[in-house]
């Protein structure tokens, strides 16, 4: 059994880390202040004596002295909001949790000798002029737009990780997650799998920004926290930038498409302003997971959709 602190524990990927690790007998301690997670994500674990959660924002560095810390081995560290939407309203927060927040991580890390996952993002590639991105391509971040408060914040968060590592030796193990999506995904959460199919279950307009000639490559959150683990598990990740996602391409019109004739919906596909800054192509190159941890999805879109269409049938029918 490992102690194990995942910090946005509540959100999207972080409770579903959570009952992943519970599940396989793992004493987890979760911390969220829940600005993007919700406590409903976590109720199947509500009466789980392996899980700790404590409400709490881990910019504030008077966490570092809780007593629930003091023993953690690993730190996954999700927190931080993903949605363009929540970021974008809330900007500052978005860059304290991803640099002091993770520098706090960091320290914690190097007091209890742990190792330490922490999730970047596809994002810190930008709008980016190389394609498939790999890791050694830098990015083509504009640092005077709407997405830069998540973009470069993550980016910093990186750089702190590699000082610690470099200075001090703390394993840590930046991922860069590619879009991943499954029914965990709020409904108003505003990112694109969650409001294609929201919408597509209401019959309502399924909204294309642009001519939905932008591309994404989506991984199912399986197959994302499988990568996660792995990397906290593997010592041939420590130290690296290794970029977690499918590298099946796909424009966004295709998904709408896709979400529409899957979910059998009346919905109208409708089109609206492209968003400022919108990355147009996005592509993992997955090279190095696949090297160095064995690593590569499993789940193809079209099957995933079928799970994430069928699930959120099922909670609208539970809470109409
Ligand atoms: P999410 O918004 O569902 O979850 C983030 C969680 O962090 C929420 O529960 C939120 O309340 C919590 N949080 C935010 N600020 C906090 C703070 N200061 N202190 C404590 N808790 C805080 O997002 P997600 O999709 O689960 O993403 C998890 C992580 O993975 C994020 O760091 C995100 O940037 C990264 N990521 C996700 C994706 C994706 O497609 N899901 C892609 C790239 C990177
Ligand atoms: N998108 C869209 N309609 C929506 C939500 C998003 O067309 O209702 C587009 C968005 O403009 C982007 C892509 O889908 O091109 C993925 O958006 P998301 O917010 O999911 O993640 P991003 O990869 O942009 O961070």
């Amino acid at each position: 059994m490992t102690r194990i602190l995942i910090t946005g524990a509540a959100g999207f990927l972080g409770s579903h880390l959570a009952k992943a690790l519970v599940s396989e007998g793992h004493e987890v301690f979760g911390i969220d202040n829940f600005s993007t997670g919700k406590p409903d994500h976590l109720a199947a674990l509500a009466d789980c004596p392996d899980l700790t959660f404590i409400t709490g924002d881990i910019s504030d560095a008077r966490l570092l002295d809780l007593d629930e810390l003091k023993d953690v081995q690993e730190i996954y560290h999700l927190a931080s909001p993903a949605s363009p939407k929540f970021y974008q309203a809330h900007p500052f927060d978005t860059i304290s949790v991803n640099t002091n927040g993770t520098q706090n991580m960091l320290k914690l890390a190097l007091k209890n000798l742990a190792k330490l996952v922490y999730s970047s993002t596809s994002e810190a590639y930008g709008d980016p002029l190389v394609h498939p991105q790999h890791e050694g391509y830098r990015g083509n971040v504009n640092t005077w737009g709407p997405r830069a408060c998540y973009d470069e914040a993550k980016r910093l968060g990186e750089v702190y990780c590699f000082e610690y590592w470099r200075q001090f030796q703390v394993p840590v193990k930046v991922a860069r997650i590619f879009n991943t999506y499954s029914a965990g995904l709020r409904n108003d959460d505003g990112r694109v799998i969650s409001n294609f199919v929201t919408q597509a279950l209401e019959n309502q307009d399924i909204t294309v920004y642009g001519d939905g000639s932008q591309t994404r490559s989506f991984c199912y959150v399986d197959d994302t926290i499988r990568g996660l683990r792995l990397m906290m598990e593997s010592d041939r990740a420590t130290g690296e930038i290794i970029n977690i996602g499918n590298d099946k391409e796909y424009t966004i019109l295709q998904v709408a498409w896709l979400v529409k004739i899957l979910s059998a919906s009346k919905s109208k596909i409708t089109f609206h302003p492209l968003p400022q800054d919108d990355p147009i192509r996005r592509r993992p190159d997955i090279r190095k997971a696949k090297k160095l941890l064995g690593w590569e999805p499993e789940i193809h879109l079209e099957e995933g959709l079928r799970q994430t269409i069928a699930q959120y049938r099922q909670r609208k029918t539970r809470q109409p």
